[in-house]
Parts: structure tokens; C-alpha cells; sequence
């Protein structure tokens, strides 16, 4: 089913071949004209993607439940096998190793989906234990390649497979969650990030469990935040929090909804140095926003993605812009705001125009100190744009 060999030739519309010649390895149902050879072993297996004309573009893995037809691994008119997909995980996984811009940690992301060349597959290490999460019918299929590649290149005691529902849903292919090498994960991993640690729940937490995608930013609040009066919305396990007590912060306000999360964060600041004042308030960050009389000088806003389709970016800017306008309210002179969006549809530009709008309301003028966004183990292919949705702004009030 998932060997080598092509089965299927997936031919493209007239004029719809252009994607594919500028590398994209996204196949959309839409530019089908027809599928040849597809059978029931077809789900995940090999295809040759072919122009209008029978030229061959490149290869890739069939998804004939999903919008995306085919994710195209190679270009060209060489056909794969499996081998290719062994080499990248290694490749990635070498990338990493050592890398001065990841820097000093325990816990990276090792293989980031299309932009290690591998589309549907994600890979986070944390110490000992690698975790997979698997996107896409073609990865699905070729799970047991994937652990046994993963525990090659890394030579990790154990790994754990993540479900993600939704992709599984859109792609036909089976739940699947638990160990898949060495022992299932303890209820609590402590992970190292510079001198920062952190438990983390890798079974039951948010994304593969710690948002690895906000290092640099945990980085930088940690140089900014000395003496200040911090608050962390949407502050998750507290991973804000804790770089900013590392800095010395004079006061913390974690505020999240999640009873779960805010547990976690409560054992996180116990391990961090002694912050004079800290406080975890369990609710929503909207409402808390507006009722909040508090004065600070560094708040830090990331909220969960308020948009997952484009025809909902506008009602995601006004959730962003709502936000941050009572946020700038709350904020003392020269104080420091992260905002950040990680939603797709808001983009950089668009996030912008959300922070411009809540500092004219909110009668705060701000400047831009910096553009924010996610770290070097989290790369974006310049042929598949769509990699990006991290952004994030360093305002000064
Ligand atoms: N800042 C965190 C990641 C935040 S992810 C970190 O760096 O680790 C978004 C968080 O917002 C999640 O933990 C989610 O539980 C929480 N959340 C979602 N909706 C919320 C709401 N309305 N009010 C408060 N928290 C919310």
C-alpha cells in the first residue's frame, strides 16, 4: 500500500499546473481533471501528479478524502520511495542538533511539516521522549516508518503519538494516540530552556504539550522584564510568567481559562524564582480585560486562534483588537506590550492595522519596537507560505 511504487496518477486540470512548477506541494481537489488507478489500498499511497498535457511534476501522498489531494514530497520526474522520507526525518532531526539559533534547550521541534519537506508530519522532542503527530493520510500510512526513522535519528529512550482529530477527520484515517516506542511518558516532563524549566503534561496538554513556538519571545520577555508589573493572558502553563520571575518581575498576573493549564502554571512558578506578588486568576481574558483595574508595565496577549477560516478574519481582528484596546487601558507609561496572533487569516499586515486601531480607541499612542514570531526550529518553506502563523508585535506605550 504505502511502499515505493506509484499506483496512482493524479492529472491536473488545464492551466492548473503552475502550483506544482513553483514547488508548492499542496495538489488541491480542485485542480484534479481525473485519478487513474485509485483502489482501496490507495488511502495514503504514492502518486505521480501529472500536468493536462501527461507531463510528470513530481510525486507525492494521495488523500482522496481531503481538500488537499496530494501533498508533492518530490518535484520532478524521479520517483521516491520511502527511503526519501527516512533521509528528511535525519535531515531535520541533524538540522537541530547543535543549531545556535535554537540555542540552549531540551525541548525542540524537530520535524516542522512541509517546511522540512515532510507535509503531515510533526515532531517535538522534550528530554527523553519524542512526540509525532501525524496530519495527513500518506503519514498516517506510513506510521510504523516514521517511529522507527524518528527513533533512529534520535535515539530518544521513547515516543508518543499525539492524535489530532480534526486532521484524521478531513484525511478518513483512523484516531490513533498512545506510545508507539519505550515507556509512555510520566504525568509530568520537566523540560530545560535556557536556565528555565517547565513540567509539562505531553499526554493531555494544548499542541504536543508546551507551545515550543514561543521561545524566542519567552526569551525576550525575560530581558525586558525586570521590576516590571507583568501580566500573562492566555497564559497557558505560564511559560511568559516564568521567563519574566527568571527576570525578576515585580508583580504576575496569569490570567486563563483553562483549570488544567493554571495548575501546571502553579507548579511552573513554584520552581522559578520568588516573584514578590503573583496571582492566578482563572477566567476569561476578554472579560477580564474589561473589568481589571490593575496597572502594568509589560503585558503579554496570545490568545488560542480566533479564526480558523478566512470568511472569519474579521470577526477575529475585532476579537484581537478588543483585546489589546483594554489591554493599552491597563497599561502604565512606557510600558511593554506583546501582542501576538495565531491565527491564520490575521496575518502580519492585518495584525498591524488591529494594533493601530486598539491604540487610536484605546487613546494610547504606541510604537513598534519589533516584529515577533516563531523561533528557528519552527522554519517556513518559502514555497508554502501558508507555514506561517505565528505573528507578533513588541509594542511600546
Ligand atoms: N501564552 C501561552 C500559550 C497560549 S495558547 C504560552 O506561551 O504557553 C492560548 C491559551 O488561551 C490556552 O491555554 C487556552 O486555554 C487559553 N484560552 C482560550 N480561550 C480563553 C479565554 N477566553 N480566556 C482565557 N484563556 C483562554
Amino acid at each position: 500500500m504505502a511502499d515505493g511504487r506509484w499506483v496512482i496518477d493524479v492529472v491536473l486540470l488545464p492551466g492548473r499546473d503552475r502550483s506544482a512548477r513553483r514547488r508548492h506541494p499542496w495538489v488541491l481537489s480542485g485542480a484534479v481533471a481525473r485519478v487513474l488507478g485509485e483502489s482501496e489500498g490507495s488511502l495514503g499511497a504514492w502518486a505521480r501528479v501529472l500536468s493536462a498535457e501527461g507531463e510528470t511534476l513530481g510525486f507525492g501522498h494521495y488523500s482522496p478524502a481531503s481538500q488537499i489531494r496530494v501533498r508533492i514530497l518530490a518535484f520532478g520526474k524521479d520517483a521516491p520511495d520511502d527511503t526519501l522520507i527516512c533521509e528528511r526525518i535525519a535531515q531535520a532531526v541533524a538540522r537541530r542538533a547543535g543549531d545556535p539559533l535554537v540555542g540552549e534547550t531540551d525541548a525542540v521541534r524537530l520535524v516542522n511539516s512541509e517546511a522540512d519537506g515532510l507535509p503531515g508530519l510533526v515532531a517535538d522532542r522534550y528530554g527523553d521522549v519524542v512526540v509525532l503527530k501525524l496530519g495527513s493520510a500518506g503519514m498516517s500510512a506510513r506510521r510504523e516508518l516514521l517511529v522507527s526513522a524518528l527513533r533512529d535519528a534520535t535515539s530518544a529512550p521513547s515516543g508518543f503519538e499525539r492524535a489530532d482529530a480534526a486532521a484524521a477527520r478531513r484525511e478518513g484515517v483512523a484516531v490513533r494516540e498512545g506510545p508507539v516506542w519505550g515507556p509512555a511518558p510520566e504525568p509530568r516532563v520537566w523540560i530545560r530552556e535556557r536556565g528555565r524549566r517547565y513540567a509539562v503534561d505531553l499526554v493531555h496538554g494544548q499542541k504536543t504539550g508546551f507551545y515550543l513556538d514561543q521561545r524566542d519571545s519567552r526569551d525576550l520577555v525575560e530581558s525586558l522584564a525586570a521590576r516590571r508589573r507583568v501580566l500573562d493572558l492566555f497564559a497557558y502553563t505560564g511559560g511568559f510568567s516564568v521567563a519574566a520571575a527568571h527576570a525578576g518581575a515585580a508583580s504576575l498576573t496569569l490570567v486563563e481559562s483553562s483549570a488544567e493549564a493554571l495548575a501546571l502554571a502553579r507548579e511552573n512558578i513554584a520552581a522559578a524564582p520568588p516573584v514578590p506578588e503573583t496571582a492566578f486568576v482563572e477566567t476569561d481574558a476578554f472579560r477580564f480585560v474589561r473589568q481589571d483595574a490593575g496597572r502594568y508595565d509589560l503585558i503579554v496577549i496570545d490568545p488560542p486562534p480566533l479564526a480558523r477560516r478566512a470568511a472569519d478574519a474579521a470577526r477575529a481582528a475585532r476579537a484581537h483588537k478588543d483585546v489589546l484596546l483594554f489591554a493599552l487601558r491597563r497599561a502604565a507609561e512606557g510600558a511593554l506590550v506583546l501582542a501576538f496572533s495565531c491565527s491564520h487569516s490575521v496575518d502580519a499586515k492585518l495584525l498591524r492595522q488591529v494594533a493601530f486601531a486598539a491604540s487610536l480607541d484605546a487613546l494610547r499612542p504606541a510604537q513598534v519596537v519589533r516584529e515577533l514570531g516563531a523561533p528557528a526550529d519552527h522554519p517556513v518553506s518559502l514555497d508554502h507560505p501558508e507555514g506561517v502563523y505565528l505573528k507578533g508585535l513588541l509594542l511600546r506605550v
